[in-house]
């Protein structure tokens, strides 16, 4: 159980995937950026007749990774000198490869079955020793990986990066039911002294520590904004820059997270605790979910609360 993390797999090339492995890239651990196949094919690639096997389009994605690491981590978060580190590539073709490195991270939607679903595939190429940890927002770590065998949840624990991964201080490591003590212990080491964060230890609760707090506050902000009449832009100033926030301010901060992963992260609440009057302050509004309907996602998607310039 003592290896040393030399080599990684981050599964899902997203804001926080794509981010998290730029991280790993500037702190010098190589790693392999994997995310499903497009679902669909280009124009020009239909009018070739590719097909969605064939390694064109496979390659496309790799390229669309790059070139989604390198928006959302533009300089200094991202040092292009170790681009070599990180190997993009497809999730289906090197699922082999999980079997080859000391710590795998899932980073991909906020979805419980999802989640499920990837980890069982997971599990069939983990070799013991490996560590896999989830980047969710607030999914129990139990729920996720019930279904897994006990070896295998020994080595299970949420490892929490907050946006942007490398800037970041905080990162929560939330332990499930029966992960290793040990591993946990290590696992918190190595984003101490190497990832250079500060850690929490968390509780496998909805949301864990950070997200219960934050996802109350800019819900109960958006329902003040709603009661009161005030505009998206006049709680920004409220709550950002101006009151020494400069990065903060309320809608800036949903644009950038992601409105659909955002409503996810409030339903997890909502869905998951007893009280009612908990769950109330949980409930995402109509206006948050009309905007996901529509495709405003925030900047990940080019429009959310404010237009990407
Ligand atoms: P995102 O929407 O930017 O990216 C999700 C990625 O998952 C996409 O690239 C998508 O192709 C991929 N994906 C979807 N289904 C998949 C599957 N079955 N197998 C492999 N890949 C699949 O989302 P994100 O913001 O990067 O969030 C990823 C995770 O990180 C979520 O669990 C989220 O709650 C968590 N998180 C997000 C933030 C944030 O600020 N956005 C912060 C902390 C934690």
């Amino acid at each position: 159980m003592n290896k040393p993390i030399r080599k990684a797999v981050v599964i899902g090339s997203g804001i926080m995937g794509s981010g998290i492995a730029a991280h790993l890239a500037n702190v010098g651990i190589p790693c392999l950026l994997l995310d499903v196949t497009p679902a669909q094919l280009a124009a020009e690639e239909a009018a070739k007749g590719l097909t969605l096997e064939h390694p064109t389009v496979r390659n496309r994605l790799a390229a669309a990774a790059i070139a989604k690491l390198k928006k959302t981590n533009p300089a200094p978060l991202y040092d292009e000198a170790f681009a070599d580190r990180i190997t993009p590539g497809n999730l289906d073709d090197h699922l082999a490869l999980i079997g080859e490195v000391d710590w795998v991270i899932e980073v991909v939607v906020e979805n419980l079955q999802v989640k499920r679903e990837l980890l069982s595939r997971v599990e069939r190429y983990w070799k013991s020793g490996t560590i896999v940890s989830s980047n969710t927002s607030g999914i129990s770590i139990d729920a996720m990986s019930a279904h897994c065998g006990e070896a295998f949840r020994q080595h299970f624990m949420g490892t929490h990066f907050f946006n942007p991964p490398r800037y970041m201080k905080l990162l929560e490591i939330v332990p499930g039911r029966d992960t290793s003590p040990e591993l946990v212990s290590r696992m918190k080491a190595f984003c101490e002294q190497t990832l250079g964060k500060g850690v929490v230890l968390a509780k496998d609760t909805p949301n864990f520590v950070a997200n219960r707090i934050g996802t109350y506050g800019l819900l109960a902000t958006l329902r003040e904004m709603e009661a009161g009449g005030f505009t998206v832009e006049e709680i920004d100033a409220v709550t950002g820059p101006a009151i020494g926030r400069p990065k903060s301010a309320t809608f800036r901060t949903l644009d950038l997270v992601g409105i659909d992963t955002f409503v996810h992260v409030a339903d997890n609440v909502y869905d998951n605790v007893a009280d009612e009057a908990e769950r109330a302050a949980f409930s995402a509004s109509l206006a948050l979910k009309s905007l996901v309907e529509k495709g405003w996602l925030g900047e990940k998607s080019g429009q959310g609360f404010y237009r990407k310039s």
